[in-house]
């Protein structure tokens, strides 16, 4: 099956792929779209990033196509998400898809935003659903919506619900819903509480388990460098002066974080936003759409509320923290290899960072090429008391060995006149700047490892989803303290 026409498609849905450029079904599409169109059940490992949203949604619009409308406050698809973003992603790629349909109605609702408009909505019904499990509880409770006549139901990012809480939440959704009926399951990672879920929610489920994990580590050229944590905040400024990015995403482990680099980055004449769950649904789209639109090219983010978003053209990817979640590395620097693109990765590496950068090189199965700065950048005059707070749980910060610094290659504001500009002025297609200053000479790529044959994911991607491997109980607990706050209400 190497064409859409294959798949025996609706015309419409067809000439909606031809328009949005789509040529060749990814691997998960390939491998899902038949059994899905024939009403299976489909349990797929799988991250953003592979396709997998129209993989789901196209069966979905070809079988819900020759059917009634929905009835006033029903709901014939439902498809759950753990976040917004990813929520508002997935219905953007349902009314792409179905742009030539008549009658087929997309809704999406989520939490931090009014109920009233989403309410009016529900009470015409829709035909496919989009919902984060919080604000959905809420408006079955409120009676505005039923899914007593619910065909269709997709849990999306199934590990991700699990890390925010969400998994009972989703337990009672899914008791409300008809037990005649077609279900899918996406997880990234297949833990043991998600394969529990996932055995409970389907019947006779097909498997399909595609992760990009191992082709995205190996098109991202990832370096390492050992440092001070109190040099960071002078490293970051080093990394982007020096690099230039056309588009960076900066990882932190805790919202927190994302703010304070965010300040000092303001201090240090670099505009950049930060993208976490405590700030307000206007400020995450507004600081989403002026980084796609490049004109703010820096954005700050916490592992959870970049999961799910869908940026082409993001050269760089630096972890300011080093993630303790293995996986969450692997998601993070994916970030920078969309749509068959290569990037940089660069991650900041602290003395009590490094067990993490361990468990990294032995799930990605590859040594990073490391640099060590420690002893050469200018230290923080204070490590402030949100940095503190933000040590990795059970970890007691060690001792820094070598405090005393070397004086700064360049000064303050002479890095603050060299960095604004070029970031801001970077124009897509423009010829890229070295990215040779902070790598050793001579440093090679990760090498490549043999990909799956059925699948295309490496040996190793494989072995890591859980499935084959038996790897569950990982520390899923993260830092992060994203949860709570995003509970979709
Ligand atoms: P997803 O994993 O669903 O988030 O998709 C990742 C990105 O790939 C999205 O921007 C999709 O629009 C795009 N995409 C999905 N399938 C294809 C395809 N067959 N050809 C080209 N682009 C695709």
């Amino acid at each position: 099956m190497t064409s859409f026409s294959d798949f025996g498609l609706a015309d419409t849905l067809n000439r909606a792929l031809t328009d949005a450029g789509y040529e060749t079904p990814t691997p998960i599409q390939t491998q899902a779209i038949p059994d899905l169109l024939k009403g299976r059940d489909l349990l797929g490992i799988a991250q953003t990033g592979t396709g997998k949203t129209a993989a789901f949604a196209l069966p979905i619009l070809q079988r819900l196509a020759p059917g009634r409308p929905a009835q006033p406050r029903r709901v014939r698809a439902l498809i759950l998400s753990p976040t917004r973003e990813l929520a508002t992603q997935i219905a953007e790629s349902f009314k792409l898809y179905a742009r030539y349909m008549n009658h087929m109605s997309v809704a999406v609702v989520f939490g931090g935003v009014g109920h009233r408009p989403q309410e009016d909505r529900l009470k015409r019904g829709v035909d496919i659903l989009v919902a984060t499990p919080g604000r959905l509880m809420d408006h079955m409770a409120a009676g505005m919506v039923s899914l007593e006549s619910t065909e269709i139901f997709v849990l999306d990012e199934a590990d991700q619900m699990l890390d925010m809480g969400f998994v009972q939440p989703v337990r009672r959704i899914v008791k409300t819903l008809p037990k005649a009926r077609q279900s899918l399951f996406f997880s990234a990672t297949m833990p043991k509480e998600i394969g529990q879920l996932a055995g409970e929610m389907l019947f006779n489920p097909v498997t399909v388990s595609v992760a990009p994990t191992g082709t995205t580590v190996e098109r991202v050229e990832q370096r390492v460098i050992h440092v001070e944590t109190a040099a960071k905040r002078r490293l970051l400024l080093d990394v982007i002066v020096a690099e230039k990015p056309e588009r960076a995403l900066i990882f932190t482990r805790t919202k927190h974080g994302a703010d304070r680099v965010v300040r000092q980055l303001g201090q240090d004449g670099v505009e950049a936003a930060a993208i976490h769950g405590n700030k307000s649904q206007a400020q995450r789209e507004k600081a989403l759409a002026s980084f796609k639109a490049g004109s703010t090219p820096i954005l700050v983010a916490t592992d959870i509320a970049a999961r799910g978003i869908d940026v082409t053209g993001v050269s760089h990817v630096i972890n300011y923290d080093l993630p303790n979640i293995p996986e969450s590395y692997v998601h993070r620097i994916g970030r920078t290899a969309r749509a068959g693109a290569s990037g940089i990765a660069i991650s900041f590496c602290a003395e009590d960072e490094r067990p993490f950068l361990k468990d990294i090189e032995k799930i990605t199965r590859q040594k990073i090429p490391a640099e060590d700065r420690r002893g050469t950048i200018a230290l923080s005059e204070k490590t402030d008391s949100s940095e503190r707070g933000e040590r990795p749980s059970g970890k007691r910060p060690q001792p820094r060995g070598r405090r005393p610094v070397a004086a700064a290659p360049a000064s303050a504001e002479q890095q603050r006149r060299d960095a604004m500009p070029a970031a801001k002025a970077r124009q897509p297609g423009a010829a890229k700047p070295s990215h040779a200053a902070h790598g050793k000479p001579g440093q090679a790529k990760a090498p490549q490892r043999p990909a799956h044959r059925d699948t295309g994911a490496s040996e190793e991607t494989l072995g890591r989803v859980g499935f084959l491997a038996g790897r569950d109980g990982m520390k899923r607990k993260s830092a992060t303290d994203d949860r709570g706050s995003r509970n979709g209400r």
